[in-house]
């Protein structure tokens, strides 16, 4: 199985139930050994003045599938979840669910960047993956948490 971390956010009215009702998805789906961040609240980054607060989540766990069938799973939950099919991606949502790590997989692909390529410059992804997945690397060698300690320096 590959070590896998994924992060969990939304800043709709309903986003906390649907990040909780997400993670029994991924164990019914076969993630095995979740460990789950606390849920911190954030403000929008990157997004329109007055888009409300996010709230964020990592978890770790275990996944014998593919990178794709991952993307597939987090995509089938966020639908679930209400998230319109086609949207923008600095638009509010109810439910996002991206992949930050899979195993050492450094993937480049229309479709799947992995490890996420947002990821190592943004606070608030580090601040809760840190919790759960502090060796993880991302794709020049920097860990989870020498890149929030770098990050926390500037
Ligand atoms: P954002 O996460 O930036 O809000 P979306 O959730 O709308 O944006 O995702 C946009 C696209 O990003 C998806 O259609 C997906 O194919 C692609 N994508 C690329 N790499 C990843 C990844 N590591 N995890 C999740 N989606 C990814
Ligand atoms: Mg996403």
């Amino acid at each position: 199985m590959t070590e896998i971390a994924v992060m969990l956010g939304g800043n709709l009215p309903g986003s906390a139930e649907a990040i909780k009702e997400a993670l029994k998805k991924f164990a019914a789906a076969g993630v095995e050994d979740i460990c789950t961040s606390e849920v911190k609240i954030s403000e929008a980054v990157d997004c329109v003045p007055g888009t409300p607060d996010f709230l964020d989540m990592a978890f770790a766990g275990k996944w014998a599938g593919t990178e794709v069938e991952l993307l597939e799973l987090c995509q089938r939950l966020e639908r679930e979840a209400g998230r319109p099919a086609i949207h923008s991606s600095r638009e509010s949502r109810i439910l996002d669910c991206d992949i930050i790590f899979f195993g050492n997989t450094v993937l480049d692909t229309p479709r799947l960047t992995i490890p996420h390529p947002r990821a190592q410059m943004r606070k608030f992804v580090l601040e809760v993956m840190v919790q759960v997945a502090p060796y993880m690397r991302f794709a020049d060698g920097t860990t989870v948490k020498k890149a929030l300690q770098m990050l926390e320096a500037k």
